[in-house]
C-alpha cells in the first residue's frame, strides 16, 4: 500500500462519461491502496523521503505538496481532484469551512487599493467579511444588483480585480446571468468568483459560464449528512496559482476525517439531489396555494422571475427555497414553528433532513427583498414529500387558526443564515 500523493487514476473517470458515473468513480484509486474501494483516511504531518534526491524533488515548485501534511495527504488529494473534475475546472483546494473557501478565494486575488464587486444577494457571512475585513485591508467593496447582467461593465473600474457572483442568491434566490457578467468582467481583466453551493457541481457548470473560481460549501449537499464542515474552491488555469498560493500562505488545511465524509457523500450526491429537487419543487408548488403564503421564492417555479435564466443555465434545482408569508403576529409565527413535526429549526442545509429556518430580511444595498411578513428558508429533505407537505401545511393552518390571541409555547430565535 502506498501513500504516494499521485493523482488518482480511476479508469472510468474520463470527461466523456456521464456525471452520475463520474461521481461514483472520481478520485478513487483502488490499485494504489491494496484494492480498497475507498481512499483510506490518511493522517500525517511528516512525510519522509527515502533519499536526498527524493526530498529535493518533493520541494520542486511543480510538486510542492509532497513535502508536508499541511499541503494534504492522499485523502485530501482524492477529494480535490474529484471536485476539480466534477466542477469542470483545472484544480481544487479544500478549506476547513465553506466560508473559509469564500473568504480566501477573494483574498487570493484582491490586493490593497483594489475594487471588488459583490452581488447584493451574497451569503450573509461573506457579506460581513467583505464589509468588515476587506475595507480594513484597503480593498474597496461595492455591492451590485444581482440582476445587472452585462450591465456590470458600467461598474468596472481600472482596479476592479474581483466580481463575485452567487446564483441563486442567498435567502432571496435571484438567478444571475453569470455568462454576461463574466464576459464584461473579463473585458476589464477582473476575476469572476462564484459561490456555486446551491446547485452543486451537478446542476450548474461554472466554468462553462466563464467563472474563474467556483466555491462549494461542501458542508451542504456534498457531505450531505449534517455531520461535517468543509469547503472547496476550484480554479481554472488562469486563477489556480493565485488561489493555491493564497490558501497556502494562510496555512489553510482540513482534517482527513471530514474530507473522508465529503468523499463518501459524493458517491450518493446524484441520487440524493434528484430527490431533494423533486420534493423541493413539489413542496414549493403546493405551498404557493396555501392562504398563509404570499410568495414562494424558487427559480424552478414557472412564475418565478428567475425561471427563464434558470432553465437556460441550470441542469436542475436543489431542495433549498424561500417562503414569504403574509404578515402575521409573532404569536402566530411561534405557533407555526411549534406545530412543525418533521422540519427542524436550524442553520445549514443540504443534509438528509428537512429544515425550516426563520430568517430576517437580508441586508441589501441596492435591491431590497419585498417582504412584509415572516420569511422562512426551507430545505426539503429526503422524507416522503406528502408527509412534508402535510406537516408544513398543517403548521400554517394552525398559525392561521391561532390568530393574534395565541400564546407561543416554543421560543423562536431569529437566526442568521448558514
Ligand atoms: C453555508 C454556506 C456557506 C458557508 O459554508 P460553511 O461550511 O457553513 O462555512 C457559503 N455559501 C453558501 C451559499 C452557504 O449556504
Amino acid at each position: 500500500m502506498s501513500l504516494a500523493p499521485s493523482l488518482p487514476s480511476d479508469r472510468c473517470s474520463d470527461s466523456a462519461t456521464n456525471i452520475d458515473t463520474r461521481l461514483v468513480h472520481a478520485g478513487r484509486n483502488p490499485d494504489a491502496f491494496g484494492g480498497l474501494v475507498n481512499i483510506p483516511v490518511c493522517r500525517g504531518s511528516t512525510i519522509l523521503a527515502t533519499s536526498l534526491e527524493e526530498w529535493e524533488s518533493g520541494k520542486l515548485p511543480s510538486n510542492p505538496m509532497a513535502s508536508y501534511g499541511r499541503f494534504g495527504t492522499a485523502t485530501t488529494r482524492a477529494f480535490e481532484s474529484a471536485m476539480a473534475e466534477l466542477e469542470g475546472g483545472h484544480a481544487a483546494i479544500v478549506f476547513p469551512s465553506g466560508l473559509a473557501a469564500c473568504t480566501h478565494s477573494i483574498l487570493a486575488i484582491a490586493r490593497p487599493g483594489d475594487h471588488v464587486l459583490i452581488t447584493d444577494s451574497v451569503y450573509g457571512p461573506t457579506r460581513q467579511f467583505a464589509s468588515r475585513v476587506l475595507g480594513r485591508m484597503g480593498i474597496e467593496v461595492e455591492f451590485y444588483d444581482p440582476l445587472i447582467g452585462g450591465g456590470i461593465g458600467r461598474l468596472l473600474r481600472p482596479h476592479t480585480s474581483v466580481v463575485y457572483v452567487e446564483s441563486p442568491g442567498s435567502i432571496s434566490f435571484e438567478v444571475q446571468d453569470v455568462a454576461a457578467i463574466a464576459e464584461a468582467a473579463h473585458q476589464g481583466d477582473a476575476f469572476v468568483i462564484m459561490d456555486n453551493t446551491w446547485a452543486s457541481p451537478l446542476f450548474f457548470k461554472p466554468f462553462e459560464h466563464g467563472v474563474d473560481i467556483s466555491i462549494q460549501a461542501a458542508t451542504k449537499y456534498i457531505v450531505g449528512h449534517s455531520d461535517a464542515l468543509l469547503g472547496v474552491a476550484t480554479a481554472n488555469r488562469r486563477a489556480w496559482d493565485l488561489l493555491r498560493t493564497g490558501a497556502h500562505d494562510f496555512g489553510q488545511t482540513a482534517g482527513p476525517d471530514d474530507i473522508n465524509l465529503a468523499l463518501r457523500g459524493l458517491r450518493t450526491l446524484a441520487v440524493r439531489l434528484r430527490r431533494h429537487q423533486d420534493s423541493g419543487l413539489a413542496l414549493a408548488q403546493r405551498l404557493c396555494r396555501h392562504p398563509a403564503v404570499a410568495r414562494v421564492l424558487h427559480p424552478g417555479l414557472p412564475g418565478d422571475p428567475g425561471h427563464a435564466l434558470w432553465q437556460r443555465d441550470f441542469h436542475g434545482a436543489s431542495g433549498l427555497f424561500g417562503v414569504a408569508l403574509h404578515p402575521m403576529s409573532r404569536a402566530q409565527s411561534s405557533i407555526f414553528f411549534a406545530s412543525l413535526r418533521l422540519f427542524g429549526i436550524g442553520l445549514s442545509w443540504g443534509g438528509y433532513e428537512s429544515l425550516a429556518l426563520p430568517v430576517d430580511p437580508p441586508a441589501r444595498s441596492v435591491r431590497p427583498l419585498p417582504c412584509d411578513g415572516p420569511l422562512i428558508r426551507v430545505h426539503a429533505g429526503l422524507e416522503d414529500v406528502d408527509d412534508l407537505t402535510a406537516d408544513f401545511s398543517s403548521a400554517l393552518d394552525a398559525a392561521l387558526r391561532a390568530g393574534s390571541s395565541a400564546r407561543p409555547d416554543r421560543v423562536i430565535v431569529k437566526a442568521q443564515e448558514a
